[in-house]
């Protein structure tokens, strides 16, 4: 009989998470999958049809909007005793280490969070902020993970994507959260991109972050900081990678100007490659480098940027 796994999509401005789609071909890995999908659009439906869902769970209903843990847990509940899953798979990001936990602890599930890797056996998931990692396996009957986003490879096979529209009473709200003030950031979400072009305390100013931002645009990618750069005050908080700002997994990160602290190396060292820029030869950033260049950032970046423009 073949294994039920349940994952849950995450929209965010309006579009559906990479991560979403990350989720479902672990989920092949692992059996049949079937994808809750929240006040999502038709457009979303077919997207995650044609990345690998067997089929989607739609819940539609206002009180499920902005995302609560209240309305989610009892949205993912009733998807849960409707599919009958033996996974549930949701993306590692702040709505899934939200729900996750509430979500195992009601169900008497083991929970494996931030995974980054399945051997087809164990789990993988890294620890001591990327310094080492575990691996492990499952002993409970009902399962929940949180993988990490960019770091399954997601599948371009049309699944059958049936569609079952599901009713839930959304009830017990104990919390409403009356208005978001968001930041507008523009373009590509950090914690997804492909390409990181992150700045330290060697940028120097917001107007070296422009420069940042052109290199990032002609390459797809988002910009990032550290906390020397932030607490600088010369790009927004959101911005920060490390210990206590965002972890990311991109293709390829460009640490510029950054001397490359522990704590800022815990939020990008499991980069797939990183290429650093900075002027000084003994600069710790250069141990996790795959490439490095030792230059300033100020001569560096623009030829790198004109470089990419012209290829
Ligand atoms: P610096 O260490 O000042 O390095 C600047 C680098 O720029 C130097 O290596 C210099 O050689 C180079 N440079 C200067 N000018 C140029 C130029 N023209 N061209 C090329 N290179 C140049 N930090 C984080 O990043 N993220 C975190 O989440 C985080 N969390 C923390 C949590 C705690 C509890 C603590 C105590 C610290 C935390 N930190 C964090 C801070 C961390 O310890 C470092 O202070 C910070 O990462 C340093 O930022 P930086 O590399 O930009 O600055």
């Amino acid at each position: 009989m073949m294994t039920n796994i349940l994952t849950v999509a995450e929209i965010k401005d309006n579009q559906l998470r990479n991560v979403s789609f990350e989720a479902i071909a672990l989920g092949k890995e692992l059996g049949t999958v079937t994808t809750l999908l929240i006040n999502g659009t038709d457009d979303m439906v077919q997207q995650l049809s044609a990345h690998g869902a067997d089929s989607i769970v739609t819940v539609t209903n206002e009180k499920l909007a902005p995302y609560s843990n209240d309305g989610y847990t009892q949205a993912i509940s009733a998807a849960l005793d409707t599919v009958n899953p033996e996974y549930l798979i949701l993306g590692h990001t702040a709505i899934g280490k939200d729900i996750a936990p509430r979500i195992a602890i009601r169900r008497n599930a083991g929970l494996i969070t931030d995974v980054i890797d399945y051997d087809g056996n164990s789990y993988k998931r890294p620890v001591y902020s990327g310094k080492a990692f575990e691996e492990k396996t499952f002993n409970s009957e009902f399962k929940v993970i949180t993988i990490r986003p960019n770091n399954f490879a997601v599948q371009n096979m049309a699944g059958a994507g049936e569609v079952t529209p599901l009713d839930v009473e959304i009830k017990d709200l104990r919390t409403t959260i009356n208005e978001i003030v968001q930041k507008t950031t523009a373009g590509v979400d950090l914690a997804e991109a492909k390409v990181v072009v992150a700045g330290g305390r060697g940028v120097k100013s917001k107007e070296g972050f422009d420069m940042l931002q052109e290199l990032a645009a002609v390459l797809g990618g988002a910009v990032g900081a550290s906390r020397g750069a932030t607490d600088a005050e010369y790009c927004d908080y959101s911005l920060q990678i490390g210990q206590t700002g965002k972890v990311v997994t991109p293709d390829l990160y460009i640490a510029c100007g950054i001397s490359g602290a522990i704590q800022h190396l815990a939020g990008m060292s499991n980069a797939k490659v990183i290429v650093a820029i900075n002027k000084d030869p003994e600069a710790n950033i250069f141990s996790v480098a795959d490439y490095g260049i030792v230059g300033d950032l100020f001569e560096v970046v623009p030829m790198l940027t004109d470089a990419f423009k012209a290829a």
